[in-house]
């Protein structure tokens, strides 16, 4: 690309020609975090070109330093908090972009990610001057005005951005790594907005990463949130991890006696340390109720072969050192909900101490650390199922956005649905993970629609429990529809469809949704309260008639509806009409109530 295509393109964005130079100082990403704008590398972008084209060789560079040129003249003027000229910001964010291995639409969209909040640059002239990709991402990631939406504008530009993630997920990962950016240098921030933002992070970003199976992201942002949220704690961790005598000479005997295993067993594998990343130490720490950080040696093997060479690896490990009872997971028949693929084990290591070891196939690892981000950086390799499976969460929650009120409603269900709390139960033979509290009724809509809407009855570890009830760690669940049992005899009746009193219990926004959507699709709009209640008391009538029963006056009907709690007799009638109570149980209750106490 020429410099007057660029001249000609941006409608006279760019300023001086592009300085060039030599060479540039070797410095490493988290030098260059902590440094102020470095005055010894005069073209700017050069550590960003390098950083792309180790990941993605036949990379052009003319369209970053393009993109640059246009973010730094747009940004002209404008300084960070911490005094540093604006465009250090864009172009840091860019850097994660590259170190994630994100292809080069991505990075400049990155360079270009504030221009059109913050400055005079418009969408449109961004469509020309690049394309409607970069023009797409670019708006997705930009903020609705707080001036003009006023406390909605943080719900509504979180919706707005999911949904433009629906359409390029490189959307979210300019975010995140935007965030994880501002996250870094909030130090010079005031101490209640660091925590404001910290919380901001740990409640949609973090979780939205680890839902999109971008763990090396994931582990960066939740150190950096407890460093904000934690400082004392993160320092304490930190210096345990910095100070631990002999940990990493017994962690290198540990690697080394796992290679010889695995060479003698026949299994071409690549062993490696593998440290906690310092939160994750101290919520085992925490969780565990331990005084002193908790941490174990861990390592993971990396098989250079297919899934099966996992357990050939296991064999190996298990043979050389005693399983610690329990602690064996199969993550690779049960995958997690993101996804995630792997072996877990903790062994009884050298000197007796417990070391836990990771066993995944190359691919797997990809996987692990990159999630959706490993169809950039490996663009050749296989494995585009795992992360089908990753996006169809994103389109899960377009879905129910779709059903949603407002913005404000969609942030609140956006939030359960990742929130960390989650239950893994056993249903149709898989593991599931629902939301802590999470009942049949959402384990029959995560099973399906329609097992949702049909569902009539759960039996939990072999024992039939309320709808109602809720689930817990580990519960083998049974789920019976209307279709399971002889009533798919009489096809003839139409489908019951869930009840209203669902919404009461239901826990997970998905099975919410779904209710919402049938009683939507199914009410009729003409039914006029007047003929609810007609039709209510014609229900007892025919529901009595199969009792030989019938109503001689309304008096009973009338002291039924007082005892169940209905504030006249009318409310009760559209109660029944519209399935809120069984038209059965009123019954039985009207004629205990007769014979009974009459
Ligand atoms: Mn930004």
């Amino acid at each position: 690309m020429s410099q007057v295509d660029v001249n000609a393109g941006h409608g006279g964005a760019l300023g001086g020609a592009l300085p060039t130079q030599p060479g540039e100082l070797p410095l490493t990403r988290r030098l260059r975090s902590l440094l102020t704008w470095p005055t010894t590398e005069t073209e700017p972008v050069g550590q960003l070109v390098r950083t792309h084209r180790t990941i993605h060789a036949g990379a052009d560079p003319a369209v970053l330093r393009r993109a640059y040129t246009i973010a730094d003249n747009m940004h002209r003027g404008q300084f960070r908090k911490s005094g540093e000229p604006f465009i250090t910001h864009p172009l840091a964010v860019a850097q994660i972009c590259a170190e994630l291995g994100m292809d080069t639409t991505t990075l400049v969209a990155a360079l270009l990610h504030d221009t059109v909040e913050d400055t005079r640059y418009t969408l449109q002239a961004l469509a020309e001057d690049f394309d409607h990709e970069v023009a797409h991402l670019v708006d997705g990631v930009t903020k609705f005005d707080k001036a003009f939406y006023g406390q909605a504008a943080e719900a509504e530009t979180i919706r707005k951005m999911i949904i433009a993630a629906g359409k390029d997920v490189r959307v979210l990962i300019i975010k995140l790594a935007d965030r994880l950016h501002n996250m870094r240098t909030l130090g010079v921030r005031s101490a209640a907005s660091r925590e404001r933002i910290a919380r901001k992070t740990q409640e949609v970003l973090v979780p939205l990463c680890d839902r999109l199976g971008i763990q090396t992201l994931k582990r960066e942002l939740d150190d950096v949130v407890l460093l904000h949220l934690e400082p004392d704690e993160h320092a304490r961790i930190a210096r345990h991890v910095h100070d631990r005598p002999g940990w990493d000479g017994y962690l290198a005997e540990v690697v080394a006696q796992a290679r010889v295993a695995l060479r003698r067993s026949r299994v071409d594998a690549e062993v490696k340390p593998r440290p906690r990343h310092l939160y994750s130490i101290w919520k085992d720490t925490v969780a565990g109720g331990h005084t002193a950080p908790f941490d174990l040696p861990r390592i993971t093997i990396v098989v250079d072969g297919p899934a099966t060479d996992c357990y050939a690896a296991l064999g190996a490990v298990h043979g050389l050192w005693r399983p610690v009872p329990g602690r064996f997971k199969d993550f690779i028949a049960s995958p997690k909900n993101n996804l995630y693929r792997s072996l877990h084990t903790s062994v009884c290591g050298p000197k007796n101490r417990t070391v836990e070891v990771l066993i995944r196939t190359t691919e797997m690892h990809r996987a692990a650390e990159f999630g959706v981000v490993a169809d950039f950086r490996f663009p050749r390799s296989g494995g585009a199922t795992a992360r089908a499976g990753q996006l169809d969460w994103l389109r899960r929650v377009l879905d129910w956005e779709q059903d949603a009120a407002d913005p404000a409603q969609f942030l609140q269900s956006l939030r359960c649905d990742l929130s960390e709390a989650q239950i893994q139960v056993v249903a149709e033979g898989r593991q599931i993970e629902l939301p802590a509290g999470a009942t049949p009724v959402d384990l029959a809509y995560e099973l399906g629609t329609d097992r949702g809407d049909r569902c009539l009855a759960a039996r939990v570890n072999g024992r039939l429990v309320p709808l109602s009830s809720e689930l817990e760690e580990g519960d083998v669940v049974e789920i019976f529809t209307e279709t399971d049992g002889e009533s798919s005899l009489d096809a003839e009746v139409a489908p019951r469809g869930p009840r209203r009193e669902w919404l009461g219990f239901v826990k997970s926004p998905h099975a919410q949704m779904q209710i919402n959507r049938w009683f939507a699709e199914h009410s009729e709009p003409g039914i006029s309260i007047s003929d609810k209640v007609r039709l209510g008391r014609a229900t007892i009538g025919l529901a009595l008639r199969q009792y030989n029963r019938g109503l001689a006056s309304d008096l009973p009907l009338l002291r039924l509806s007082e005892e169940l709690g209905y504030p006249d007799l009318e409310t009760l009638l559209v109660a029944v009409f519209d399935r809120v109570i069984e038209p059965d149980a009123v019954v039985c209750q009207l004629i205990d109530l007769v014979d009974n106490r009459q």
